[in-house]
């Protein structure tokens, strides 16, 4: 009776076939569309919020460190050469650390266990732009 099942699957699922790239290829090319219009863009400044709240903003053209002590958590975020890192960080699970360089707008590096976000903002954008 399985059998029977897998072969009535594989029987009417052959048809389909055509159907199913012609829908990957509709999705490809939909995402490549996608990603063309919302292109990621390169931000100017971050934003670090620590606590839900902002902590500091900085401009992304200038090369620095900030260190940030916030009730025995540790983080220091480093903007180097137009991109931002989490240097540093005296949480468990380093993922913040992990997540590398980042410099497009809207683009954020949380670090979720000592309750610090950076996002990657762009006050001068465009954003009219999009919608003509
Ligand atoms: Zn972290």
């Amino acid at each position: 009776m399985e059998n029977l099942e897998k072969i009535k699957f594989f029987k009417t699922s052959k048809p389909c076939k055509l159907l199913d790239i012609f829908i990957v290829v509709v999705l490809l090319i939909s995402a490549i569309f996608l990603f063309i219009i919302f292109k990621p863009e390169k931000g100017t400044y971050i934003e670090i919020y620590v606590d839900n709240e902002l902590y500091a903003m900085y401009n992304l053209d200038t090369d620095r460190e900030i260190v940030i002590n916030n009730n025995g958590n540790y983080n220091v975020v480093e903007i180097i050469g137009g991109k931002v890192h989490m240097k540093e960080s005296n949480c468990q699970n380093q993922t913040c650390v992990e997540m590398g360089y980042i410099d497009s707008t809207n683009y954020k590096i949380v670090c979720a266990p000592n309750n610090v976000i950076v996002i990657v903002i762009n006050p001068n954008a465009d954003y009219d732009g999009i919608a003509g």
